[in-house]
């Protein structure tokens, strides 16, 4: 049970609050405990966060709410569509303190993912990322994160199947507020996804994949390696200083070992950086007997100072892990026509407020 209360303004963030905790909450305005779960209900499983359109609670009730209570979903400052049925959806959120993060809803086939920030900016100042350029401002805060989740839910057709965390910020830096959020995304009372639907993507800090080690059924993981030699990934992941290769391949091994998920190992690829078939052997050896699958992408020239691999170079780095007997997927850039790398609408909005 997760039970953490806070004040906005005077009034009390419902989006703090469980089921059961919503069902204390109305007790202590005199109200019968049933209507917790009622509320409990429309939030989590309508996505519905305005008082008024609860219609099976009585007005007085609803007057009531609107004095003592708040669902604080943050507000949709800018929505960037790609072209085509599958085309990706970018969010911009400003929060109630100006602070703005991004959100990415990637429909296909057979799911509908949503990409959540987890922290305003980010201070890992990897070398490929929008976002770095934003430094970190702070942390984002379980309820703010499920805000942007609820905002997103509520005004599409169709249910989100997935979520990653995976847009603005290094989930493992705040690893509190994002196992908060992974419970209330998967509580079975409530919004209900499958835990299996739910991936934190990290650029590695070992202490933190083995607390995901020790959690029952945890969060899927994608581990983002940048290249499987240190002296090139500390060239383009400054974490890569605190933390080596090795140290992490231990973390990953004890968390794979715990929770007999696979792990997903994603590599961005950029021109001369990675994208060598030798490139591709020493991930081969790196990766050992980790389970694992491994995504390419490759890399947007939209950020940083590196250049997209050409396709046959891409090519041929998947074609010699197959090889190898690797699962490789080679991800389309979905999203490239809307800014989709994280941090690049909001960078382009601070750009835009500078100016
Ligand atoms: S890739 Fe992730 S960890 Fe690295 S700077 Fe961007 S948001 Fe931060």
């Amino acid at each position: 049970m997760y039970f953490f209360e806070m004040e906005t303004n005077t009034k009390t963030n419902l989006l703090t609050l469980d089921r059961q905790g919503l069902e204390d909450y109305l007790e202590s305005l005199g109200e019968k405990r049933f209507h917790g779960r009622q509320i409990h209900a429309w939030i989590h499983r309508r996505h519905v966060t305005e008082f008024e359109q609860m219609t099976d609670l009585s007005k007085s009730l609803r007057a009531t709410l609107q004095e003592h209570a708040d669902i604080p979903v943050p507000r949709v400052v800018e929505v960037a569509s790609g072209d085509g049925p599958e085309g990706a959806t970018k969010y911009l959120f400003e929060l109630a303190d100006g602070n703005r993060v991004e959100t990415v809803l990637i429909p296909s086939d057979d799911r509908m993912t949503l990409c959540v920030s987890s922290q305003v900016g980010c201070a890992f100042g990897c070398k490929f990322c929008a976002t770095a350029m934003l430094g970190l401002s702070r942390n984002m805060t379980a309820d703010e994160i499920l805000g942007t989740y609820l905002a997103v839910a509520g005004g599409i057709e169709g249910r989100i199947s997935n979520v990653v965390f995976m847009g603005m910020g290094e989930p493992l830096a705040n690893t509190g507020e994002v196992l908060k959020t992974w419970n209330m995304l998967t509580d079975p009372d409530g919004i209900g996804l499958s835990k299996r639907k739910v991936t934190i993507s990290t650029v590695g800090i070992p202490s933190r994949i083995r607390e995901l080690a020790d959690i029952p059924n945890p969060p899927k993981l994608v581990f983002s390696i940048g290249s499987p030699y240190d002296e090139v990934r500390r060239r383009l992941l400054p974490v890569a200083g605190r933390f080596s290769l090795e140290e992490n391949r231990q973390a990953l091994k004890q968390y794979a070992d715990n929770t007999r998920h696979r792990i997903t190992i994603a590599l961005l690829i950029a021109e001369g950086m990675n994208d060598s078939p030798a490139d591709a052997r020493a991930l081969h050896k790196w990766i050992g007997d980790l389970p694992t699958k491994i995504n390419l992408l490759r890399y947007n020239e939209a950020t940083g100072d590196f250049k997209r691999p050409s396709e046959d170079a891409v090519e041929a780095v998947a074609a010699e892990l197959v090889r190898l007997g690797r699962t490789v997927v080679l991800r389309t850039s979905r999203g490239r026509d809307v800014a989709a790398a994280c941090g690049q609408l909001a960078a382009r909005q601070l750009k835009g407020t500078e100016q």
